[in-house]
């Protein structure tokens, strides 16, 4: 089936200033009244043990947002003993009863629409469209899960069998799943996760990023609040090396999703490995080294609008981000000119303001790596442009969109997570030397196209080994139930967010056959 009837998340007119001005001035009264906290949520109770710390603003880290704890091992303890004796239970009420239990915890996260875009605004430095997007991909992945859960975690599936025998296939739990989720989404990929696990009968233990436990631990309020029992879910907000690592080490863990670097991936998958007990899976999204190619039949003002929103939406903080630009020879230099007039007209600034195209990135971390980056850029490419920041931005995590034109894209060894595009030139013949450059960079998660000329992709589609291949639009903002998202090789192991197999990895299947 290719359309299962789904109501979709609500998005406002923010370019509307009737709409956007009172919406603004909420969530700057949420923000004024302030008390976040966030902690370790463990059978609903927040735990006050340990130091608090700050948690600040990507914007100006003078803004304190709230306050979170990390989580020790006796909250990760009583979390998991928590969670693994509540599972049966839950897994029993059946897919039907989830699913309107996620539907409503979609409804109040709609309805908690000023402080969770507060959130996304100033404890991940997203920009007001980008913070609204977030929103609603959550609850449009709640909604999703519900309706899968419906459909597959219903009633059993009748299978034909002999006459005289009757055969029953069902889904259930595998038991605790361990979701670890990302600063960059860090409502709705952790929504995701927690909505896709707990759809499909699992008690869950989630680990939100480091830099936003806040609104995670406001959304694990919200989804308990719409009737998820507090011994299902549980927050463990810490360190990855630490409370991570603790959990997907576990035995009592029977599954793990996960979003973030490469790097962490793997190592996740090796301390899986090497656990005793059970074998259970691991789901993974992580990085890319996404390329656009763009050939000579290609609509250039199109093609710049779309570089734009690929490279530089969301400061670039996006694993379906574009990185690498392949220009065909012909055409490179009037695009090149065209984008980098379009660059010099972003705004980059306060998320808060209407205006900004570009944010802050997410901590200082990510700022001095990407700045180390455009050091060794200079070195060893050719830098095209490198905006200037506005002097007013110094107290923030900000790093200027910038371009560099380099030889080819096994130059970029790793994932560069900011605004930061590279161009790589190729000639006219070589579309399939390309393709094989993208191919031998081991990622596989998003690629663009632009092209009029069919064969090219058809040749694409059927040569790169990607996740999710674009072609004449940009590569982001895929679309729960309409383009699910997630990659291969080092950018994960699927199946794909907000897509028709997703629930299942998350369950086990189970055959009864009765001899009639
Ligand atoms: N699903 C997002 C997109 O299509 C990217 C998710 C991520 O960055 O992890 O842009």
């Amino acid at each position: 089936e290719i359309f299962a009837p789904r109501k979709n998340a609500e998005g406002l007119p923010l370019w509307d200033n009737t709409t956007r001005e009172p919406l603004i001035d909420d969530m700057r009264d949420v923000l004024q009244e302030g008390g976040f906290v966030a902690g370790p949520i463990v059978s609903g109770k927040l735990i006050a043990r340990g130091e608090p710390y700050a948690i600040t603003s990507p914007h100006d880290r003078q803004i304190e947002i709230g306050q979170c704890r990390n989580s020790d091992s006796d909250a990760v303890e009583a979390a998991l003993d928590a969670a693994q004796a509540a599972a049966p239970d839950w897994d029993r009420r059946g897919g039907e009863e989830r699913a309107a239990i996620l539907e409503k915890a979609a409804d109040l996260m709609e309805a908690d629409r000023p402080a969770m875009m507060a959130l996304l605004v100033r404890e991940a430095g997203k920009t007001l469209e980008n913070a609204q997007s977030d929103l609603r991909e959550a609850v449009d992945h709640l909604r999703y899960a519900a309706s899968q859960a419906r459909e597959n975690f219903g009633t059993p599936k009748r299978l034909p069998g002999p006459t005289g025998e009757e055969n029953l296939l069902s889904l259930h739990r595998r038991g605790v799943f361990a979701c670890i989720s990302p600063w960059n989404f860090p409502l709705a990929i952790f929504s995701a996760q927690i909505g896709a696990a707990l759809a499909a009968g699992n008690a869950v233990v989630a680990k939100p990023a480091e830099q936003t436990p806040l609104i995670a631990a406001r959304a694990v309020r919200l989804i308990h609040e719409a009737g998820v029992p507090v011994d299902i879910l549980h927050l463990l907000p810490g360190p990855g090396e630490v409370v991570g690592q603790a959990l997907v080490k576990d035995a009592r863990v029977n599954g793990v999703a996960f979003t973030g670097g490469t790097d962490t991936g793997i190592a996740i998958n090796r301390d899986i490995a090497a656990r005793e007990g059970p074998v259970v899976p691991l789901i993974a999204e992580m990085g890319g080294l996404n390329a656009m190619i763009v050939d000579s039949s290609a609509l250039p003002e199109q093609v710049v609008d779309d570089v734009i929103t690929s490279a530089f939406d969301s400061a670039g903080q996006r694993c379906s981000a574009l990185r690498a630009l392949f220009l065909q020879e012909e055409v490179a230099d009037r695009i090149l000119e065209m984008l980098t007039g379009a660059v010099r007209e972003l705004s980059i600034g306060d998320p808060l303001d209407y205006s900004t195209d570009v944010g802050p990135v997410i901590d200082p971390q990510a700022k001095l790596a990407l700045q180390a980056h455009k050091v060794r850029m200079r070195a060893e490419a050719t830098e095209v442009l490198d905006l200037p920041l506005p002097d007013d931005l110094k107290s923030g995590t900000y790093v200027s969109p910038a371009i560099y034109e380099i030889g080819s894209l096994s130059e970029l060894k790793a994932e560069v997570f900011g605004p930061i595009l590279h161009v790589v030139r190729y000639p006219s013949d070589g579309l399939a030397a390309v393709c094989d450059q993208i191919n031998a960079s081991g990622f596989g998660l998003t690629l663009g196209l632009h092209s009029r000329v069919e064969q090219a992709a058809e040749y694409v589609a059927a040569h790169a080994r990607v996740g999710n291949f674009y072609v004449n639009r940009n590569q982001i903002g895929a679309v729960v139930g309409a383009q699910p998202f997630g990659g291969e090789g080092l950018s994960g192991t699927g199946p794909k967010a907000g897509g028709p197999n997703y629930l299942e990895r998350f369950a086990t299947e189970r055959v009864v056959t009765v001899n009639t």
